[in-house]
């Protein structure tokens, strides 16, 4: 395993549609020891998610993990997710407003709307589908990764310019009215298998 470079906006695989993986392409070992490599890059960079594009490779791969996170310490805990072909379903018409950052996009967060409600649907890293709900704060993290997928960057996406703020001045200025909009989101969200 090894930690490997995050590449930063500019870089034009942050703006490529990323392609999916042949089941036998999942299994092999160069694939194997990517999904390694983006967890260990992810620990390592403190990050709550990191896509396979962000260390330069065009598949359709993200890992997502949550566990006190001193970069986002009000976010609840996600236990380590690896997606393979994730797709991303809407479930209901609630979104919130989700104050983001990346680790592409050095010194900045944005206010976005994502969908509160989500299901994912994913091949693990050993062949397996699976179904889960994502629901609250959490549903953001999952929306923000599987847009790298897609070339899009969270910037893209932010309403209004006005609201892009370094990470101090986030913290000084805008962290705590946002805790107490997201208070319900944060207080709902969760990773659970869905049956279907
Ligand atoms: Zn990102």
């Amino acid at each position: 395993m090894s930690v490997r470079e995050i590449v930063q906006i500019g870089h034009p695989v942050l703006r490529e549609r990323a392609r999916e993986l042949a089941p036998d392409e999942i299994a092999s070992q160069e694939t194997q020891r990517l999904i390694d490599d983006l967890v260990e890059t992810m620990r390592a960079a403190g990050g709550a998610g990191l896509a396979a594009p962000q260390v330069g490779v065009p598949l359709r791969i993200f890992v997502v993990e949550v566990r006190d996170n001193p970069r986002y310490p009000y976010k609840p805990a996600i236990p380590l997710r690896v997606l393979v072909n994730p797709v991303v379903r809407p479930l209901g018409d609630g979104t919130f407003p989700s104050y983001e950052g990346c680790l592409s996009v050095p010194n900045l967060r944005g206010l976005l709307d994502r969908h509160a409600d989500v299901e994912v649907s994913y091949t693990d890293r050993d062949g397996a589908e699976v179904v889960e709900r994502v629901t609250g704060l959490s549903a953001g993290t999952f929306q923000h990764e599987l847009d790298h997928l897609d070339g899009i960057l969270f910037v893209d996406r932010v309403t209004d310019p006005r609201t892009l703020t370094t990470w101090d001045e986030f913290r000084r200025r805008h962290e705590a009215a946002w805790l107490e909009q997201v208070r319900g989101q944060i207080a709902r969200a969760s990773v659970e298998s869905r049956t279907t």
